[in-house]
């Protein structure tokens, strides 16, 4: 009785847990990332550091979100404000066409 039980047990077992193992194959994990200027440990964005800043711009000139760019809510909200002033005095583009 208790041999048949544990039997049938055993195939359902193994037949769903692979099924579950290759379907979940291409599980995406989002890589940590670390912010740049943490790790630089730069306590003022500078914004007329452009090769600092041109990094988290996109290729039409916006400013990338904190998810893409890793940075931390501090740093981001400085890098925003640098990115600005540069744009204000025509360092960096408000859009490219
Ligand atoms: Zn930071």
């Amino acid at each position: 009785m208790s041999e048949a039980k544990k039997d049938r047990a055993q195939k359902k077992g193994s037949s769903g847990g692979e099924a579950k193992a290759g379907g979940r194959s291409g599980i995406r994990r989002a890589k940590r990332k670390i912010c740049q200027f943490c790790v630089d440990k730069i306590a003022e964005i500078d914004y007329k550091d452009l090769m600092k800043i041109r990094k988290y711009l996109s290729e039409k000139g916006k400013i990338l979100p904190r998810r893409i760019s890793g940075c931390c809510a501090k740093h981001q909200r400085q890098l925003t404000t640098a990115i600005k002033r540069a744009r204000h005095i025509a360092l960096l583009p408000y859009t490219t066409d």
